[in-house]
């Protein structure tokens, strides 16, 4: 029987092979192993892809995440006990980057046709609470920026961060509080993860933060070195996050691939929405500008998505889940973030992801919408 995997990273990352080992050799032959010019080349580089003048590695992505609220705190910008607005239905990253410094999570239901944070909830949290920030996730590779959340954060003077760790190279209609047009260089500052799953990964470990802001990016940097701004000079109490040269040296040797491999990925997505068809399945919604999803991943809901599951396994086509638990039903939460969020909730029974990466073909995807049929199709309601 033929197998359609959901993600096999030593095949993934096999046609990077002699790349990735000659970039290796590079960092083992320059005897510098923390910091230097492969970090450099790379923090340049995302300088490129994203437009943002300034970017800064770190060692993983909630890293980039803390360290971008720790310095907002540092510079006076939030202080501790600030709300700060998350989509509900978030990868728990993003709300521990918010917990962990002393800023109070505002968790924000999702809309069900992009799984994104729903412009109209954002709006009537901002009016309502004591909420200063907005940390807006593109969950799924998919930008959360249109002009009903930018006038929403420019109304209200929001600080915005974006979590753009799943949503390297994505963009935006409408555009970021600076000009930007691509994920990471919408709002103040933006977190990368270069997780090995990610739609640019590692082999281990990494982050990034990009923003136009010279002074938060000196502060991030610091922070991450021991808040040390020079040698033995520590103005802060800071952290060890820094991104690892090996690391560098390989996402260096990845990245010519990225555009193609996200290219790649809107195709299946393309593929998919035309094919699958059935009852009591939620398509998202295609975007109307193509570029706007990178597509880490492709989500459809179902409310028999154990049945689901496991007739597609009987086909031989792996699926994930992502996220089975809304992280405000997570046990760290308890008692601390009470509300309910339904649309959050639903998407954590409903949700199935489908293979998406570039060991899918087009066939491939066919191959597996067809398979998931069987059941009604709704689009964004139901
Ligand atoms: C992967 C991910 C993170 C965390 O990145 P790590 O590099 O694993 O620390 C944060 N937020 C989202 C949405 C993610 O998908």
């Amino acid at each position: 029987m033929k197998r359609y995997p959901f993600c096999d990273l030593g095949k993934i990352n096999a046609p990077y092979r002699d790349a990735i080992m000659e970039a290796m050799g590079r960092v083992v032959d320059s005897g510098r192993y923390i910091g230097g010019a492969e970090v450099e080349a790379l923090e340049h580089e995302m300088t490129l892809l994203t437009g943002a003048r300034y970017a800064v590695g770190t060692g993983n992505g909630l890293d980039a995440l803390r360290l971008i609220f720790r310095a907002l705190i540092e510079l006076g910008r939030l202080k501790k006990g600030d709300g700060v607005a998350v989509p509900a239905n978030t990868y728990i990253a993003s709300m521990l980057a918010v917990s962990d410094n002393g800023l109070r999570v505002v968790p924000v239901d999702a809309r069900i046709d992009t799984l994104l944070i729903d412009p109209e909830e954002l709006e009537r949290v901002a009016e309502r609470e004591d909420v200063k920030c907005l940390l807006t996730v593109h969950l799924y590779g998919r930008t959360a920026w249109n002009d009903a959340i930018a006038e929403t954060a420019k109304r209200r003077g929001l600080i915005v961060v974006e979590d753009a760790a799943q949503s390297i190279g994505s963009r935006s209609a409408t555009p970021g509080l600076a000009g930007g047009r691509v994920s990471g260089h919408l709002g103040h500052a933006g977190a990368f993860s270069f997780y090995p799953t990610k739609n640019l990964g590692a082999l281990g470990d990494g982050g990034m933060v990009t923003t136009d802001d010279e002074e938060l990016a000196k502060t991030v940097r610091a922070l991450a070195n021991y808040g040390s701004d020079r040698r033995y000079h520590n103005v802060y109490q800071g952290q060890n996050s820094r991104l690892d040269p090996l690391q560098a040296a390989i996402l260096l040797a990845k990245l010519p691939g990225l555009e193609a491999e996200n290219r790649h990925r809107r195709r299946l997505a393309e593929i998919y929405d035309e094919v699958i068809a059935g009852e009591g399945i939620v398509k998202p919604s295609l975007p109307s500008v193509p570029e706007e999803s990178v597509w880490h991943q492709y989500v459809i809901l179902s409310r028999e998505r154990d049945e689901l599951r496991r007739r597609l396994a009987s086909k031989g086509i792996e699926t994930d889940v992502h996220y089975p638990v809304a992280p405000h039903q997570q046990p760290c939460y308890r008692g601390v973030l009470t509300g309910s969020y339904p649309v959050a909730e639903r998407i954590a029974r409903e949700a199935v992801s489908l293979p998406i990466t570039s060991l899918t073909s087009e066939e491939d995807a066919r191959e597996i919408g067809r398979n998931v049929g069987g059941y009604k199709v709704m689009r964004g309601q139901g």
